[in-house]
């Protein structure tokens, strides 16, 4: 049966293969410093952004997942897009009911709130943005 639910966010990977709608709200934001979200975005640090999982649908392209144990013991499985390798949503085995976006790959990023972060301990030295470094609206 169809969602009539209002669409209250898109989004999708870079090449544009895989495409998702979100009808319902857009919960906290997360940033994460633990090493398996610094390899699996290749930056400093993730942001996820908190759904229920019923209310997060893809509705282009084929996300491929990856499952791997957690240093909490759960296991997560991320997806990503699998031609242009973008990471678009984590699953938690233990939290079936909720997804964590990408925060990046939401086409209005400013839907996420970050509210905390975790994981400080792993936390790399440069990844603290320093508000006095030379800023450039767009590349240099
Ligand atoms: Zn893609
Ligand atoms: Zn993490």
């Amino acid at each position: 049966m169809a969602d009539e639910r209002k669409i209250r966010a898109t989004g999708g990977c870079l090449c544009g293969a895989v495409r998702y709608e979100l009808r319902g709200e857009a919960g906290p934001a997360g940033y994460c410093h633990c090493a398996d979200c610094r390899r699996c975005t290749g930056s400093a640090f993730n942001i996820s952004v908190r759904v229920e999982a019923r209310d997060f649908r893809v509705v282009h392209g084929n996300p491929k997942g990856f499952t791997k144990t957690a240093d909490s013991g759960n296991r997560l499985t991320r997806y990503f897009c699998p031609e242009c390798g973008s990471p678009i949503y984590t699953a938690s085995e233990r939290h079936p009911d909720t997804y964590y976006l990408k925060a990046g790959c939401l086409d209005d990023p400013g839907l996420a709130r970050p509210t905390h972060q975790s994981w400080t301990k792993s936390r790399v030295p440069w990844s603290a943005i320093d508000r006095t470094l030379p800023s450039f609206d767009r590349e240099t």
